[in-house]
């Protein structure tokens, strides 16, 4: 199960929607994508936990994207934060010079790093196709493998060690018989979440997130608006995008401030993508 918060889905300049941040949470990791500037409030007056953040990837040095994030990293030394955090994204230079422009010094290690894993989640960058370099998230659950209770229970088997040899991939003897691990392990295949941030629509980010459960694409503006000449994207390009990479459900994000109601983006990308929506901020969703 992977739960994630919507903080801000605007871009550009803040509106009723905030600036980009989003939060992933999978059994107690806590991913946050992207800092937009206002995203520590938004956060702490609605009670998600900052200190929580494990892992904080950005997606390029655009303001609207990055300007929180050096505050935020300020309010969890002030709440006495010792944990390691893990920073994915272009941002090591940003920060040293503002700590030292602030005089600030964080009191916790800060680990840069390209990509992320560990027993449970793994987080890879992908090129995006914006006006900057810039890149994606794919988050991708690892497999999971649970073992076949039932079956076991049926035969008698109700030793947990044996549980725990076959669900680790090992053979094991038991009143004379073989049993083999494929025979009693069931695996399912893990989540996907792609975050595109800011993107015009292109080929390369349609093959990083094929597949993928969710999809957070780029929706900017709508089609009357040449999306791509800004390096952003169209609801319509959105779903054009959803539809080619062949995922489950598209998240139509980085909304412009433009547009008061988010309607007509929706029914563009409803017309060619049905499964398509527009989160609001501080709305969540739950994958299975
Ligand atoms: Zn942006
Ligand atoms: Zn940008």
């Amino acid at each position: 199960m992977i739960n994630v918060f919507f903080i801000g889905t605007g871009g550009g300049a803040p509106s009723v929607r905030g600036l980009p941040a989003y939060l992933v949470r999978k059994e107690g990791i806590n991913v946050l994508l992207d800092c937009g500037e206002g995203t520590q409030i938004t956060m702490i007056r609605h009670g998600i936990n900052i200190m929580s953040i494990k892992v904080i990837a950005i997606t390029h040095l655009h303001a609207d994207h990055v300007l929180g994030l050096p505050p935020l990293i300020q309010t969890l030394s002030m709440y006495g934060r010792k944990e390691k955090l893990y920073i994915l994204g272009d941002v090591k230079k940003l920060l040293e010079e503002s700590f030292e422009d602030t005089h600030f010094s964080p009191t916790f290690e800060i680990n840069y790093v390209n990509s992320y894993q560990d027993t449970s989640i793994k987080i890879t960058p992908f090129p995006t196709c914006h006006v900057i370099k810039s890149q994606g998230y794919i988050i991708e659950e690892k497999e999971r493998i649970n073992v076949d209770a039932e079956r076991l229970k049926k035969e008698g088997i109700t030793d947990w060690k044996i549980l725990r040899s076959l669900k680790e991939g090992k053979e094991v003897e038991y009143e004379g018989k073989k049993l083999i691990p494929e025979d009693y392990v069931i695996k399912k295949k893990g989540l996907k979440i792609a975050y595109t941030g800011d993107t015009a629509i292109c080929e390369r980010v349609i093959s990083a997130v094929s597949s993928s459960d969710l999809l957070l694409h780029d929706s900017t503006f709508t089609m009357d608006i040449n999306a791509s000449d800004y390096g952003h994207s169209t609801a319509s390009d959105a779903a054009e995008v959803a539809i080619n990479s062949g995922v489950k459900r598209l998240g139509l994000i980085h909304i412009s401030g433009r547009y008061k109601s988010a309607e007509p983006l929706l029914e563009e990308a409803m017309k060619k993508f049905p499964k398509s929506f527009v989160p609001n901020d501080l709305s969540y969703i739950i994958l299975h």
